[in-house]
């Protein structure tokens, strides 16, 4: 196996045999240079005046794989930029193992290949440096998080992939059985069920590296199939869960050599969350806080206020930055959501803006109490659920002032999340987490409007990073949840009677996480295309360009599989 890139001017004098890729070749008429990239880095080849392989090695097309054997020598001209940059290899063998036609993207980190053009030839693309890093990274922080959570005494247990469907909330991908005509298998939207029957197995402490899979509506940052690290712990309470969590996270952040703080982490309940960042997942590494501003307009009788919550954002000297046109490319951005208008006050002379003429007294008062000074901007967002625009707003001012530090980490949990949503148009509740989840008090699914959820999720630089809850280990209580989410005896029985069955004969409490493994490679190689951390990724419409999956199959498959 070559490792080329290991030799430095100490190694000089020595004869060494190297393999690799033709990464580029230079002919200067009286020498020619050969570039050769193993996964290591790369070797300078030389081949001087009159050497009877130069002609051969001028002649080597780019990519092609060849072996060399040669004497180590220092190199007259360095180059300082790569850790082989002392010496040279004057060859003495040639032998050409594959020879390679013209690639059609450049192997090399800065590409002006098209993304369809990479993913067709993603071997290829995946010979680019920036992708081998952070291929290699992936794998340092998987066997990070193994080193840790194996110290921690967890065993790693693979669950099954054709499974009866989990429901999470996203649609199954499903496999038909050929064995059970009309039968079907889904594949996990993640190991769920299946980790907590492992509890109640007697396995205390468990870990996975899974797949799983949502057909969802593709989004930039998704992929069809995605990696979790998936944990489970019996006799364990939120405090457990999250100190692992927590203590995981800064092992594989340490393993990876990036600064994080050695403090505890933050935690935030999900009111606060909403309340000051207008986020479940806010990027707390700027500023630029919501004001609740509701009560100040409370007696505002203008039809624009009806019904809605008010938020307001101070901008220190924001006035001449904010113009027109920047708030107006923003009302249109936080228009998306319902009923929402953008209002922008400016601190001049006096408070100036579209609404000032229909504000009372006391209204510009406190607003301008709210810090204005002289120079001053004041963005005041209006919704009947102003959390979701205001949020928005905050994280394109933040991007737009580039006011987001990019060399820092910021972690921290959130908390005590509402059990339940109400989905109006099913006229149901829905799980915030999955219905698996605990609540805080069992008193309080009595209204489950009002009841909190023993969950956390953990938010690193403004993403999701992961998620979990103490489940529920009563029968009555998992029977009492299922019934909130709209199921009857019957439905329950059918989706989840093995489920529920087995808390019959003796279930340990217990609660776990999953981390989102892709959103961490992504965070630590400093990435936001979460193909780049993906060997071999889909595209943001499912499809793989290289394989043509997902393709058509035969009649023959078909009958088999008993499908029209
Ligand atoms: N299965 C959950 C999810 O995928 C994570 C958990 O609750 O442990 O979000």
């Amino acid at each position: 196996m070559p490792n080329n890139a290991i030799y430095r001017l100490k190694d000089v004098g020595q004869t060494v045999t190297a393999q690799g890729f033709v990464a580029k070749v230079r002919d200067l008429g009286h020498l020619v240079f050969v570039d050769l990239r193993d996964r290591s880095g790369l070797l300078q080849l030389s081949f001087d005046a009159d050497h009877p392989l130069k002609e051969e090695a001028s002649q080597l097309k780019n990519e092609s794989v060849i072996e060399v054997t040669g004497v180590l020598k220092e190199r007259s001209n360095k180059n300082k930029e790569i850790p082989t940059g002392d010496i040279e290899l004057l060859v003495k063998t040639l032998t050409v193992l594959s020879m390679a036609k013209t690639p059609p993207l450049m192997i090399q980190d800065d590409t002006d290949a098209l993304e369809e053009t990479r993913l067709k030839y993603r071997y290829l693309d995946l010979r680019r440096p920036v992708l081998q890093n952070l291929i290699r990274l992936r794998h340092d922080i998987m066997q990070a998080t193994r080193e840790y959570l194996n110290q921690a005494d967890f065993l790693e247990i693979e669950t099954p992939i054709l499974n009866k469907s989990t429901p999470e909330g996203a649609r199954d991908y499903v496999v038909p059985s050929r064995i059970y005509p009309d039968h079907f298998y889904a594949l996990p939207q993640s190991p769920q069920m299946y980790k907590q029957l492992l509890m109640i197995s007697g396995f205390e402490k468990y870990y996975q590296v899974a797949k799983c899979f949502r057909d969802e509506d593709l989004r930039r940052d998704r992929q069809p199939e995605f990696t979790q690290i998936d944990i489970e712990m019996a006799f364990a309470k939120e405090k457990d869960v999250m100190a692992l969590a927590e203590g995981l996270v800064k092992h594989v952040f340490k393993k990876a050599n990036q600064a994080f703080s050695d403090q505890p982490f933050d935690v935030l309940t999900y009111h606060q969350a909403m309340e000051v960042y207008g986020s479940d997942k806010p990027d707390r590494r700027f500023g630029l806080p919501l004001i609740e501003c509701t009560e100040l307009f409370k007696n505002n009788s203008l039809p624009l206020f009806k019904g809605k919550k008010v938020k307001a954002i101070l901008v220190k000297e924001g006035a001449e930055k904010i113009t027109r046109k920047l708030s107006d490319s923003w009302a249109e951005m936080i228009n998306v959501y319902p009923e929402t208008t953008l209002l922008v006050l400016k601190k001049e002379e006096t408070l100036t803006g579209s609404i000032v003429k229909n504000l009372a007294d006391d209204e510009i008062k406190g607003l301008i109490a709210l810090g204005l000074e002289t120079g001053d901007a004041l963005m005041v967002v209006m919704a009947p659920d102003v959390y979701g625009p205001a949020g928005r707003l905050r994280l394109l001012m933040g991007e737009h002032f580039k006011l987001i530090d990019a060399t820092t980490h910021d972690a921290f949990f959130v908390v005590d999340w509402p059990l339940y949503d109400y989905d109006h148009d099913a006229k149901r509740y829905v799980s915030m987490h999955h219905p698996f989840t605990a609540p805080k008090t069992l008193e309080s699914l009595e209204d489950p409007g009002q009841a909190l959820a023993s969950a956390y999720d953990l938010v690193i630089d403004g993403h999701e990073v992961g998620g979990g809850s103490i489940r529920i280990h009563q029968k009555e209580v998992q029977e009492t949840v299922f019934r909130h989410l709209g199921m009857d005896e019957k439905m329950i029985e059918e989706q989840f009677g093995f489920f529920v069955k087995a808390f019959d004969y003796g279930t340990p409490p217990h609660g776990g996480i999953a981390f989102g493994l892709d959103r961490l490679v992504m965070i630590l190689g400093k990435t936001d295309n979460i193909r780049d951390v993906i060997a071999f990724p889909k595209t943001s419409s499912g499809q793989c360009l290289m394989s043509e999956a997902p393709g058509q199959i035969s009649d023959h498959q078909k009958k088999e599989l008993s499908l029209k």
